[in-house]
């Protein structure tokens, strides 16, 4: 988006279709990078107002303002190695909703995710990855045990873990995660005035999918 306006006066459906129609740009090699330029810098110096909060995974090739042709001021976001979730994450997203006044929330996971890999092999072999980077690891692993709890699979016809329907689930239990430990955002998204949507990127085209939507965003997960 390219105009000032208050994220309060957008619906959940505005503020995706505006990500939807960002990313086509992007996807069609026909990015306008709105809202990048020194006017824009200026208009912002006394007040932010973004349309969504964007969290996602803290990879190189999945920069938020980029993949959906956005600019200063649009996106409020929020990264993590695999968008895994703890306290001030959670604080961050609150801050962009409640605070901010965004109208949607993006959980943004991607195939080839290292952390989601790093995950799977630690659950296939035992060997846990060094220092910090565990704490990563281990945030990941929750979604295995869900999807196991739940009578679902992510492993393919060979027996061994497929890191596509593990990244897929682990996009679903974020958003219901984030869901269930936010009581404000889970008010919001009761109330309509937000939305928490689940999507999925493909590194080679720049195409997203949506997999998982909590509220109205004028559409339903595809997969
Ligand atoms: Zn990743």
């Amino acid at each position: 988006m390219t105009t000032e306006r208050d994220p309060r006066t957008l619906t959940p459906r505005d503020a995706w279709k505006a990500l939807r129609d960002g990313n086509q740009r992007f996807v069609s090699d026909a990015a306008q990078h709105p809202s990048q330029d020194a006017a824009r810098r200026a208009e912002l110096s006394a007040a932010q107002h973004p349309f969504a909060v964007v969290f996602g995974c803290s990879d190189s090739r999945v920069a938020a303002e980029i993949i959906f042709d956005q600019g200063l001021g649009d996106a409020f976001v929020v990264r993590t190695a695999g968008h895994v979730l703890d306290t001030t994450v959670i604080g961050s997203i609150e801050y962009g909703v409640q605070l901010l006044g965004t109208p949607l929330v993006v959980v943004l996971g991607h195939e080839s995710c290292g952390a989601i890999a790093a995950a799977a092999h630690t659950l296939e072999t035992g060997e846990q990855p060094p220092g910090f980077v565990r704490a990563v690891v281990d945030r990941v692993i929750p979604t295995i045990v869900n999807i196991t709890s739940t009578g679902r699979g992510v492993r393919g016809v060979d027996g061994q873990v497929d890191p596509d329907l593990l990244r897929r689930e682990h996009v679903r239990h974020t958003v219901s995660m984030l869901l269930s430990y936010s009581a404000g955002l889970s008010a919001a998204v009761a109330a309509g005035r937000c939305a928490v949507v689940g999507v999925e990127y493909t590194l080679s085209d720049g195409r997203m999918t949506l997999v998982e939507v909590a509220g109205d965003v004028g559409e339903d997960p595809v997969v």
